[in-house]
């Protein structure tokens, strides 16, 4: 029997039903991609906290427990660190040894964000899967979206970016390279990663009120942290209008349903533009999934025009993500150098570390750094 024989049985019921049963999971994936990502990547950070939960609690036993393995991963959470990793390496060529992994996981989320726009956000932030889910409840709860008006919405927006101005302006404009080495050199930068775990595990009262205020104000308002404090998601929607993937809109095809305006979560009007460039579109692709009309509402390369599919977005965004971290792992980047003695002592004095405060506490820095080369002769 050849081939085309072959092709030309007919495909019986049960044949037929069986490939449907095998097709739904598939189905569903492709349907669900996104949510699957995040929900990979939050799991991906949940293990990454339980694991840093047991060094602690090595470090807090005087070294006397039963594990002593420090996840890397924990320290893309120190982007202050690591923006200064950062500076750091553009002006001496050098990666600091504390944090390595930190400037990678830096590296690869502001690169994800210049290829496929505010991506990280929507697809790989766990904060952002917090956030939607809340917002999710929020509209079940009152059956429609809460916009808060311009006249509130614009100058709230900008908070973000006067934090972020705040600490580009530190980092950037005032450290030194000497100090930039003190500060990251300093026992207070080097177990930052066990700080913030005893911010959380010892939280005062006034930080929970702050948090669950935060946390409640996301139900009703829709991404309130995202949209409107954080200077994560600041830098990255600077980044992300570089980038050369936009939501592009046919207006030839549009019926003007304003069906794409009403689901964004951002509150972009998709409808009244052929372009969306705007540094809140997270590329979810939600307008592009509820869009009814074929062909109208796409992302697309605007170089070639090439409309890009969820897949196709998703296995980028990931992609580029373990390609810049693996770089890391491959380049001895990953783990750092500090030794679990050197730990262990300084464990010992957490509480007694503090940190930079101020533009003079950054001042004073420089004046050390300067002296201490002088008085050794450099
Ligand atoms: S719904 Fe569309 S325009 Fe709005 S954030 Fe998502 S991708 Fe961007
Ligand atoms: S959902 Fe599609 S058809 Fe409706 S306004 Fe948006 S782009 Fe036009």
């Amino acid at each position: 029997m050849n081939r085309s024989q072959v092709q030309e049985q007919p495909i019986t019921e049960q044949e037929s039903r069986l490939k449907s049963i095998r097709s739904k999971p598939v189905a569903w994936l492709a349907e669900n991609i996104r949510l699957v990502v995040q929900v990979g990547f939050a799991l991906l950070c949940v293990w990454i906290g339980i694991e840093f939960h047991f060094f602690v609690e090595y470090m807090a036993s005087g070294g006397t427990g039963s594990t002593s393995y420090r996840p890397p991963g924990v320290e893309g959470f120190l982007p202050i660190s690591s923006l200064m990793n950062l500076y750091y390496f553009l002006l001496t060529g050098n990666i600091h040894a504390a944090h390595p992994a930190g400037l990678f996981i830096l590296l690869g989320v502001v690169v994800v964000s210049l290829v496929f726009g505010k991506s990280f956000c929507s697809w790989l932030c766990p904060v952002g899967l917090i956030s939607e889910t809340l917002g999710d409840l929020g509209d079940k709860i009152f059956g429609r979206r809460l916009r808060l008006p311009r006249w509130l919405d614009y100058p709230l927006r900008s908070i973000k970016y006067l934090l972020l101005d705040f600490f580009v302006y530190s980092i950037f404009f005032l450290m030194t390279a000497a100090s930039l080495k003190a500060f990251l050199d300093s026992p207070y930068n080097i177990i930052a990663d066990i700080k913030m775990y005893y911010f959380f595990a010892d939280i005062t009262r006034f930080s929970l009120i702050v948090i669950a205020v935060l946390f409640f104000l996301s139900i009703p308002i829709r991404n309130f942290w995202c949209r409107y404090l954080c200077p994560y998601g600041a830098l990255l929607g600077i980044a992300s209008l570089l980038s050369p993937h936009k939501i592009k809109r046919n207006v030839s095809n549009c019926t003007d349903c304003g069906l794409c305006a009403k689901v964004c979560p951002s509150s972009i009007k998709i409808d009244k533009v052929k372009t969306v460039i705007s540094d809140e579109c997270t590329a979810c692709l939600s307008c592009v999934e509820e869009c009814p009309e074929e062909n109208t509402l796409e992302l697309k390369l605007v170089t070639t025009e090439r409309a890009v599919s969820r897949k196709q977005v998703a296995i980028g965004v990931v992609g580029l993500f373990m390609l810049i971290t693996g770089m890391a792992m491959l380049t001895a980047n990953w783990q750092n150098r500090i030794t679990i003695e050197e730990y262990l002592q300084y464990h010992k004095n957490y509480n007694s570390y503090g940190h930079l405060t101020s533009g003079d506490d950054i001042r004073e820095l420089n004046r050390e750094t300067e002296q201490g080369y002088e008085n050794h002769g450099e």
